[in-house]
């Protein structure tokens, strides 16, 4: 008699106002966050299969751990006939980039079709009119950033309310500046970022969505977040009450601790109203309790 079990990985699935987040985030493992409805996924950890149905991908630093399946994204959205994937990389990284999918260029022998947008630290890259991914410098590894997913609106200026349509035409048509051009940071992805100014930036503080690692939770691993440029929750606690964000989700927290035990050190530390509005992506127990969570499939 043979004994067959199959070994899984499980990848979380939150919703939160309109969007879904889908994901898998690990200290030193893997981190790859998508929101479908947006077309986005950030960061590409091992490339799991779900990633594939996002068109544009946000890379916010070099470490396997957010990078290796780069590569196997491309070939696989070409295999499968998908759109080709866009790549968003920090501009240092774009010609070791090059020069890696050139490599399985060679070794697959076949052109996979790509497009790669090098982004720095306030770039924005418009979409669409309407729709743009702005870059936010952290303070991780050299050239890391983070990806702010801004919808973009024109606004009618205050002093033209009231006025009627045909007159707002004319005046348009004229060349007057009738209307103003409203951010709004819909999405904001920090990946690997240590404490610093990014946790002041608009587009940080005013996500309707924020999600941030927070990689260190015991009280003696302070030097080590600091080596390793990582956020530890005694920094979090002290930006959470300024976050003006309707959901904040916490990633990349270490094994060593584990969320059950990142959540009752978290508790302990903050306020239960201001932690009303933070979940933990990889909180399973919490989608057993009921909760928004729910087991997004599993993958090898
Ligand atoms: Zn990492
Ligand atoms: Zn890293």
């Amino acid at each position: 008699m043979i004994e067959k079990s199959y070994l899984t990985q499980r990848f979380a699935k939150l919703k939160l106002g309109a969007y879904h987040v889908i994901g898998y985030s690990m200290a030193g493992e893997e981190t790859v966050v998508q929101v479908p409805e947006l077309n986005v996924t950030f960061d590409v950890g091992r490339a799991p299969q779900f990633c594939l149905s996002s068109d544009y991908l946000c890379v916010g630093h070099g470490h396997m751990d957010h990078l290796a399946g780069l590569a196997y994204y491309l070939s696989q959205k070409n295999f499968q006939g998908m759109k080709p994937g866009t790549v968003l990389l920090p501009e240092d990284l774009v010609p070791h980039v090059e020069k890696l999918l050139a490599a399985w260029r060679q070794i697959e022998r076949q052109h996979t079709p790509y497009e790669i947008v090098p982004m720095v630290g306030g770039r924005l890259h418009e979409l669409r009119r309407d729709f743009g991914i702005r870059a936010i410098d952290t303070h991780h590894v050299s050239g890391s950033i983070g990806y702010s997913l801004i919808s973009i609106r024109e606004k009618l200026k205050p002093e033209y309310f009231g006025r009627p349509a045909e007159e707002l035409a004319q005046l348009k048509a004229a060349g007057e500046q009738i209307q103003y051009r409203l951010e709004v940071p819909l999405v904001t992805y920090l990946g690997d970022t240590g404490f610093g100014p990014v946790f002041e930036h608009p587009d940080v503080i005013n996500a309707e969505t924020l999600l941030v690692e927070c990689t260190f939770f015991e009280s003696d691993h302070i030097q080590r977040a600091k080596a390793g440029k990582h956020l530890h929750v005694e920094q979090l606690v002290r930006v959470l009450p300024r976050l003006n964000c309707k959901n904040i989700i916490l990633l990349h927290v270490s094994r060593r601790t584990g969320i059950k035990r990142a959540k009752h050190i978290l508790r302990k530390l903050a306020h239960e109203e201001t932690l009303a509005n933070v979940h933990f992506l990889m909180d399973f127990e919490k989608s057993k309790d009921g909760g928004e969570m729910e087991a997004a499939g599993e993958g090898s």
